[in-house]
């Protein structure tokens, strides 16, 4: 029989959570997206931002953000950083909706964690990863996206609970990932 002493119960679970993190942690967790302190970003070198919608600007129930939301955008905008709206949502008069209200580009059906849409806005902004923060509240999507083309990820804890029963599974297997790479658990 093969044995691999160095290879134990804790030696396997400490490579599951390296290889976890490497592409699920974000670099930062806020609460809410206007916790973020963009003005500090910008003076790093970052000019891009790649915002979720759903449950990161407007709550999945609602129709439109919250006027806050707009205020936020309008000054981002003013301080001249690229804002494009990241989703994977399919609902076309949803989107518009709040992209309208919002005043900023928006790239829907987005296939997040796919790369493809990534690469095709770096091109179409004149920009790259390394200057290129995607901020949002699903692990397995907007964080696995950004992380997969190397950028600077945000989670923000989602607006709104959730209310199906996949979703609330889905976040309750997200609250534990966090836990684990911020080290509670
Ligand atoms: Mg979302």
């Amino acid at each position: 029989m093969v044995s691999f002493p160095h290879m134990n119960k804790i030696n396997i679970l400490e490579n599951v959570r390296d290889i976890l993190s490497a592409y699920l942690m974000p670099e930062d967790h806020k609460t809410s997206i206007l916790e973020v302190d963009f003005d500090f970003l910008q003076s790093k070198g970052f000019t891009t931002l790649l915002i979720d919608i759903d449950n990161t600007l407007v709550e999945r129930k609602y129709s439109f953000p919250e006027w806050k939301m707009k205020q936020l955008i309008d000054d981002l905008k003013t301080k001249k950083w690229t804002v494009v709206l990241l989703s994977n949502n399919r609902k076309l008069p949803r989107v518009l909706r709040i992209v309208d209200f919002l005043e900023v580009n928006c790239i829907y059906k987005a296939l997040k964690p796919f790369p493809w849409v990534y690469k095709k806005i770096f091109k179409e902004n004149f920009t790259e990863a390394s200057k290129t923060i995607c901020i949002g509240d699903q692990l397995f999507m907007d964080i696995l996206g950004g992380n997969i083309v190397g950028c600077r990820t945000i989670y923000v804890d989602p607006l709104g609970a959730e209310e199906s029963r996949f979703r609330i599974g889905y976040i309750w297997l997200e609250r534990y990932l966090l836990k684990i790479f911020e080290n509670v658990l």
